[in-house]
């Protein structure tokens, strides 16, 4: 059955609007919570860490295309900081984006899932979780809790007809990594990283959109608990 009604987080840009997109295009009804409003059809502008805003967007979700049966957890922040100079304020803000967003997005919609006695949960972690990243310490610090997160939220609600899969995605053409590439933060340009890529590609959006659609399927629902990752060969 297709047409659930599917929220994507920071689907207002890169992985999050290619993963709105192609769930609309799967025949789905999909809402977009984002932090800048979009031309997005049903997109509502919503910080992640903030629970009032949250309900008050899932409130009007429900009321225009129903009961949410697919939550893509995508919002993202990332961070670059020698561990030494990184403040506490910087981590906790990369904690509460990554990690705590998902606890609230989860919490708040898994009751539709519950009643429905049916659900897709998948949430976008990284590649750097697999090996770690140098001067990223919050971030894969948040990331890595999401996968742990994903693995428990499957065991828990299995029995409830609920899958939860995680998707670390690895160098992803989007804004985010311009601008790492940009501010000098990836260890070389994106060509270099092509050459370092088995696949000998920089990674789209779509790569990780067509892997969110299957895993948000009928036939996906023996999937649960799993970490997917989508990264050209870079992780294995
Ligand atoms: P992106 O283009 O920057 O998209 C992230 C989106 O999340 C932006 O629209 C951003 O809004 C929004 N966002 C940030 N904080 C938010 C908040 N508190 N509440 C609601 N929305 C918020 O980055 P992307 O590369 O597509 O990243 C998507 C996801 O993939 C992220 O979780 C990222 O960590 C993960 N990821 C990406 C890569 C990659 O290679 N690109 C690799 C590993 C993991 P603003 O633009 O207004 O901040």
């Amino acid at each position: 059955m297709t047409g659930r009604t599917a929220i994507v987080t920071g689907g207002g840009s890169g992985i999050g609007r290619a993963i709105a997109e192609r769930l609309a295009a799967d025949g789905h009804k999909v809402a977009v919570f984002d932090l800048q409003p979009s031309e997005i059809p049903n997109s509502h502008v919503v910080d992640v860490t903030d629970r009032d805003q949250i309900d008050k967007a899932l409130s009007l979700v429900r009321e225009d295309l129903g009961p949410v049966g697919v939550l893509v957890n995508c919002a993202g922040l990332d961070g670059t900081k020698r561990f030494t100079d990184l403040s506490f304020e910087a981590w906790r803000r990369v904690i509460d984006v990554n990690l705590h967003g998902v606890f609230h997005c989860v919490q708040a919609s898994l009751p539709d899932m519950i009643e429905a006695g049916w659900g897709r949960i998948i949430n976008i972690s990284s590649s750097s979780t697999h090996s770690g990243q140098p001067y990223m310490a919050h971030y894969v610090s948040a990331k890595s809790a999401v996968n742990g997160l994903t693995k428990s939220l499957a065991l828990e609600f299995g029995p409830a007809g609920i899958t939860v899969n995680a998707i670390p995605p690895g160098f992803i053409d989007t804004p985010m990594l311009r601008r790492a590439e940009t501010r000098n933060l990836l260890g070389g340009t994106v060509e270099d990283h092509i050459q370092r890529t088995p696949v000998r590609r920089v990674g789209r959006p779509e790569d990780i959109a067509a892997t969110c659609s299957f895993l948000a399927s009928e036939e996906a629902g023996y999937i649960t608990g799993q970490l997917i990752g989508v990264n050209g060969g870079r992780n294995t």
